[in-house]
Order: structure tokens, then C-alpha cells, then sequence
């Protein structure tokens, strides 16, 4: 009898934290998968936020979506979007409610790790051409040589017109590398540290070999590529000073696993929210309240700059579609609700010191909620309230959404943060949640395909509660 009451109270009282598959159907582990052979798709198609910008006004406008215009009233179920500087885009779908009672919010960032083009990046020495680049966010240097690597991005020609580039992904493009030292010869190297192994100066991408003719001309390795360029592009040296040139792995998503559970692929750091919380405002109707997919740039580097949330783009679109409204700007944004969508660091086996498993994602235990972020003594975090909290966790379970809980890691072993303080500005209600990754920021990323199904479904429960 006791053993029986100790085992009533053991399954009342604790929480519950283990695999989602104990508590999902075969058919949602099928629906999870099938969720994610789009989503393979997109991580090939947008690998950088103005493609991902791109991909994501085609999707829209495919599924009924306008682009907002300030000057009318929006009806029940219309479906609108802003695209600010082709580099963060804005999803509406008008809800039945009055305005004033606040928008659902569900927002993530479409800029991953990467390096870019120096304003003046070509060179050659030693009879090879190659490019300088300055890292973009928060990259292990060491990890970006000797892997084939792709350039994507624009160039703006001064008379304003506009070429893309796009290098690399198809199998018949050439790609690129930056080399590394042969162990032979790299005594020196491996007692370095390893953030100074490779140094930022050092990630110099090869890009050509062979001279333009054989006379005995300086550069003219350098003059070949740039001979190169201009007949594909029409473009000359100059032109890269009016350019946003990035260079990111030439990797596909792929599989992982025998049995297929996971996904490796660059830049999951957070297409693999980006793409739920798209997914989400492309299958709503008619919500009750208005709900809102931000897909923005530059969190990466702090959210500065007036494409990432740190601008006031959000702001600014609210307050418009509050006048198309006949609402006050300020009242939705103060009742208004957000899920920031972001990664969170994945429970890794290889490296158990720098956890604490009570308070640590694991793959495949469903959408992270993380309450706060930051580093230190919670430096720079939104954390979540209490009340916001016990609301998300009501929503997620009355929809049978798996749910676990993280945190960034042990307390002072690093830190991070999101675009939730930047959401918590405007004084709404904001968490994170997010996918669990392993190996976050490295080129190749690893994600759960049922934490991915389920962060679409937290998305998607949100905005039609
Ligand atoms: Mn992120
Ligand atoms: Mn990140």
C-alpha cells in the first residue's frame, strides 16, 4: 500500500522530463518529420537574412499575404507584411479582437554566424587571389578552414543598380576555402590557444589561381578574377565598397542519424525558430487576437543597426496599423505578448562540465522555454515574469505541446542573450523559447526534428488561443 501511495506521489509531483516520445503518437513523429522536409528546404534557400527575406515574402504572398500599405482599414483574417531594407520582414494576420487589446508576437532572427567581405577585399600574393574578411557574431575561428564555402549577398553599383551574388551552392558552382596549416607543421599552431590558432587577420578565402595572360604584369592573378567578375556581374573592384558580400558553409541540410531524427545543417541559429514562427502566421486564418511573425536581422551582433529589433521598425509598424485601426499605438503595445524564438544551447555529452542538467535543454524534449538569458548575475536579460510564465506552460500543456525548461549553460561558465529585452522595451510580455541546438554558432549545426515540430507548434497554439 505505502509503495503504491510513494508511486501516486512520485507521478502526481514531479515534473516530468524526458523524451517527447513518450508522450507523441507515431503520427506526430510522421508530422514532425514531414515538417521538416520544408523546413531542409528553406535552410538551403535562405542561408542569409536577404534570402531568407526573400523566401519568406514568396511564401507569404503565396498564402494570401499583401503588402501593408498605412492607408485603409484591415478587416478580420487580411493578411499583410513589411519588408524593411529586404533584411527583416514583418507577417500580419488581423485578428477578430479590437487592436487595443494587444497583438500576439512571435519573433525570431534570420542573420547567422558568418564572415564578411572587407569593404576592400581582394588581393593577391604569392600568385593566388583571395579575399579578407571580418567574422560576423560569435564564431569559433578554427572551425571555418578547410571546408567548402559559399558567397552570397549584393553589390550596389553606384548608379543604384543592384546585382546578387550567389556562389557556391549549386554542385556545378565553384566554391571557395580558407586553407590551414598541416599538422606537419603546425607545432607552433597546436600550442596555441584556440581562440588564437587561427586569427581573425588569418581567414583569407582562396579565390583564384591562374594569371590573366603570361606576361610578367603585377597582380595578375588578381586581375584575372576581377576580369572574372566583370563579365558575370559587371562589376569592378570599386563596386565591393557598396556591397554586403557574405561567405557561409557550402554544406546542405542533411539527415543525421540511422534513424533520421535530426538535422545537420549551417545556420539552424535561428532559422529553425525563423521558419516555425513563419510557418505558424501562414497557417492562421482568422485569429482572435492579431498575431504578428518578426523575422529580423543583426542579433547576432547586439540587434543594432534598423534592421535588427533594437531599431524601432517594430514599434513604428504597430503604431501604423494602430492608425489603420483607429487605435492607440501605445495601448497595443503595452497588452501585447511575445515568444522569442531563439536557440538555446543543447545538453552535449562530450562536453557535460559546462552544464547543469536540472536546468538544461536535451534534443528531443520539445520546445525550450527559457526563462532568462544573460551572463553573470542575469547582466543584460528580459526575464520573463512568473505570471507570464505559468501562461505559456498552461497553454503548451493544455495543447499537448512537449515543453522543457533551460538555461544557458551553468551559472558563470559564459552567457547570452536574445532580442527578448529588446521586445520587453516596448513593455510587452516576452519569453524565450526555442530549439535546442548542438554545436550552436559552428558551421554545421545539430537540431531534433521534433523540437522543431513542436516550436511550430508553440507558435502556432499562441497565435490561435
Ligand atoms: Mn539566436
Ligand atoms: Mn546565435
Amino acid at each position: 500500500m505505502e509503495e503504491n501511495r510513494a508511486e501516486a506521489l512520485r507521478n502526481e509531483l514531479f515534473m516530468k522530463n524526458e523524451h517527447a516520445s513518450k508522450k507523441i503518437t507515431a503520427e506526430e513523429t510522421a508530422a514532425a518529420d514531414n515538417f521538416c522536409e520544408g523546413y531542409k528546404d528553406f535552410l538551403d534557400a535562405a542561408k542569409t537574412e536577404r534570402e531568407a527575406v526573400k523566401v519568406t515574402i514568396e511564401l507569404a504572398k503565396a498564402n494570401g499575404f499583401i503588402e501593408f500599405k498605412a492607408d485603409r482599414k484591415y478587416a478580420a483574417g487580411e493578411k499583410v507584411y513589411l519588408n524593411n531594407r529586404g533584411k527583416s520582414v514583418i507577417l500580419a494576420v488581423i485578428g477578430s479582437r479590437d487592436l487595443e487589446d494587444g497583438v500576439k508576437i512571435a519573433a525570431a532572427h534570420i542573420d547567422s554566424p558568418r564572415l564578411d567581405l572587407k569593404p576592400n577585399p581582394l588581393y593577391e600574393e604569392a600568385d593566388t587571389a583571395l579575399f579578407k574578411t571580418h567574422y560576423y557574431g560569435g564564431i569559433k575561428k578554427y572551425q571555418w578552414t578547410a571546408i567548402p564555402l559559399s558567397l552570397h549577398g549584393v553589390v550596389i553599383k553606384k548608379k543604384g543598380e543592384t546585382v546578387e551574388i550567389n556562389v557556391g551552392e549549386d554542385e556545378n558552382d565553384p566554391c571557395f576555402v580558407i586553407s590551414d596549416l598541416l599538422p606537419h607543421l603546425a607545432s607552433n599552431q597546436m600550442k596555441s590557444t584556440m581562440s588564437e590558432g587561427i586569427k581573425g587577420e588569418g581567414l583569407n578565402v582562396l579565390v583564384g589561381s591562374r594569371p590573366f595572360d603570361n606576361t610578367d604584369a603585377a597582380q595578375n592573378v588578381k586581375l584575372n578574377v576581377l576580369s572574372i567578375l566583370f563579365e558575370k556581374y559587371g562589376i569592378m573592384e570599386e563596386d565591393f565598397l557598396s556591397a554586403e558580400l557574405e561567405i557561409v558553409p557550402a554544406f546542405k541540410a542533411r539527415d543525421i542519424g540511422f534513424d533520421r531524427s535530426l538535422i545537420g545543417a549551417y545556420g539552424h541559429d535561428d532559422r529553425v525558430c525563423a521558419y516555425p514562427a513563419l510557418m505558424a502566421a501562414l497557417d492562421t486564418d482568422t485569429p482572435e487576437y492579431t498575431v504578428l511573425s518578426v523575422l529580423t536581422d543583426k542579433e547576432e551582433t547586439g540587434s543594432d543597426g534598423n534592421t535588427g529589433l533594437n531599431s524601432s521598425y517594430l514599434k513604428f509598424f504597430i503604431y501604423a496599423l494602430a492608425d489603420c485601426q483607429g487605435a492607440k499605438g501605445y495601448k497595443v503595445l503595452s497588452n501585447s505578448k511575445c515568444l522569442s524564438a531563439d536557440v538555446n544551447a543543447a545538453y552535449d555529452t562530450n562536453f557535460p562540465e559546462v552544464f547543469e542538467k536540472n536546468n538544461t535543454a536535451f534534443v528531443n524534449r520539445g520546445v525550450v522555454i527559457t526563462k532568462y538569458t544573460g551572463a553573470r548575475g542575469k547582466s543584460g536579460t528580459s526575464d520573463a515574469s512568473a505570471e507570464f510564465m505559468a501562461e505559456i506552460r498552461e497553454l503548451l500543456d493544455r495543447k499537448n505541446v512537449c515543453w522543457q525548461t533551460g538555461e544557458l549553460g551553468k551559472v558563470d561558465e559564459g552567457g547570452g542573450g536574445t532580442v527578448a529585452k529588446y521586445v520587453a522595451s516596448l513593455n510587452m510580455d516576452v519569453v524565450d523559447i526555442g530549439v535546442a541546438v548542438i554545436s550552436m554558432h559552428a558551421p554545421y549545426e545539430t537540431v531534433s526534428k521534433i523540437d522543431v515540430y513542436m516550436t511550430y507548434r508553440a507558435c502556432y497554439e499562441f497565435f490561435n488561443d
